[in-house]
């Protein structure tokens, strides 16, 4: 065996990668580095990357002015405590979250990851029903839909779909909240178009029924990510939001996988923009591409309302700061990250891409194995019947030079917004060629 072998083998025999067995059913693939679409193996193959490392790197990998960013942090320092401590890079960024997002969503709270983020944000909902001068201790229960992902923390997992999330493996740890049917699928052209009445119906009886207990209603808007790659009208949640007022329930967006520009807005919530308005939640989560895919962060915010309401509860503080809390390291290349995105045209690239990915997968509608073929922004969905063979699928997507990942029926592609139209080519004829011999 040779050295990168020898590794390999080790890995396998030792380490634990996501939602896999050790060893592994599939030998996960030795990357040697990566820049802009392009992973390198390290038996020479390059792979174009469909996956953006799970929606993380919008800019490409290895990019010179986030490895500046970062490289100019290091020397100035890499960790301080954010307890009784600032710097620069965390109030730039905290400054450069409340500009890009609606007026109301004033305070921000750092978090780790997108799991942390979502347990801050339940948190951030109970305790403000806990802070009020008439308390709610009662409120502390959420009502979402089904078919979500909010992450594998134990709290997160909870609002994960009940079916195909982890609610049976968990047992009583997994604490019960209330679920409603997701939204129908609806494509773009659609939205505002076709009726909702029945979905938003089975929604007001839940939250009619058990407002009393519920602290938040918590979704992923128009675009449902890793529990089933599903987009559904923005006018849900303008209804959703309508109830919310209504039965004095709160409203978390999870736009830990939409945020900055997947979907074709800055956040996805903005689609609901309509006869003038715009549905805004009263707390915001974002993550993923936020540093970049450069290395873990999330954040969480709110409105000054809450923010107040909690801060000048019983407790007087809110009660949550992890150690590496605002780290500047991922602060200074998320800063970085934002800015480039906000310098470049991408409201334009994202139509670009999202034009090519309708052009190359939509006629893959007409395979008696695909069930439907969805896109919205730079978000490609391929359904079918069946489940994917995994192992055979991304074993020719290897040979055929690209990086994908399906899971369950699905095979999806959300790629790095600075992917070509030839590289958008290479994965869908992939993707196509895939279908045309199993
Ligand atoms: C990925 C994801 C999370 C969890 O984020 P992690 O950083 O993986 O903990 C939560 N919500 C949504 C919508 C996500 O896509």
């Amino acid at each position: 065996m040779d050295d990168s072998n020898i590794q390999q083998f080790f890995d396998q025999q030792h380490v634990w990668h996501p939602y896999s067995a050790i060893p592994p059913t599939i030998a996960p693939l030795l990357v040697e580095s990566a820049k802009d679409c392009v992973l390198l193996l390290d038996d020479g193959t390059e792979l174009i990357d469909g996956m953006a490392s799970w929606w993380s790197v919008i800019h490409g990998y290895n990019h010179p002015k986030l490895n500046l960013a970062l490289k100019n942090q290091v020397d100035k320092m890499s960790h301080v405590m954010f307890g009784g401590l600032t710097h620069q890079p965390a109030i730039e960024l905290c400054q450069l979250l409340i500009g890009i997002t609606a007026s109301s969503l004033d305070k921000v709270f750092i978090a780790d990851s997108g799991s942390v983020a979502v347990e801050v944000a339940m948190k951030m909902a109970i305790q403000y029903w806990h802070s009020l001068d008439k308390p709610q201790p009662d409120k502390t229960q959420f009502l979402t839909i089904k078919q979500g992902y909010h992450g594998d923390t134990i709290h997160a997992m909870s609002i994960c779909d009940p079916d195909n999330g982890m609610h049976q493996i968990f047992g009583n740890m997994v604490a019960q909240q209330y679920f409603c049917e997701a939204p129908s699928l609806c494509t773009k052209e659609n939205w505002f178009k076709q009726s909702i009445q029945p979905e938003i119906e089975a929604f007001h009886q839940q939250i009619q029924q058990h407002h009393q207990h519920l602290a938040a209603v918590i979704l992923e808007p128009v675009c449902q990510g890793a529990g089933g790659m599903r987009f559904y009208s923005p006018e849900f949640l303008i209804e959703v939001e309508v109830l919310c007022k209504q039965y004095q329930v709160l409203l978390i967006f999870d736009e830990i996988a939409t945020g900055f520009g997947r979907t074709g807005q800055l956040f996805a919530y903005e689609h609901t923009q309509h006869n003038g308005k715009m549905v805004v939640p009263d707390i915001l989560c974002v993550g993923k591409a936020l540093t970049a895919g450069y290395m873990s962060l999330a954040a969480v915010l709110t409105s000054n309302a809450i923010s107040q309401t909690i801060s000048q509860g019983p407790v007087k503080a809110f009660m949550h700061g992890p150690t590496f809390m605002g780290n500047p390291l991922a602060c200074a290349v998320a800063v970085e990250s934002i800015k480039l995105l906000l310098a470049s045209d991408w409201k334009t690239n994202i139509a670009r891409i999202e034009s090519q990915l309708l052009n190359y997968l939509s006629p893959l509608k007409q395979n008696p194995l695909v069930k439907d073929v969805r896109v919205l922004g730079a978000i490609g969905v391929v359904e079918l019947h069946q489940p994917v063979d995994m192992q055979r699928a991304t074993n020719y997507f290897k040979v055929q030079g690209v990086w994908l990942r399906p899971f369950g029926k699905l095979i999806y592609m959300m790629p790095p917004y600075c992917i070509s139209d030839t590289e958008i080519q290479q994965i869908c004829t992939a993707i196509k060629g895939y279908l045309q011999q199993i």
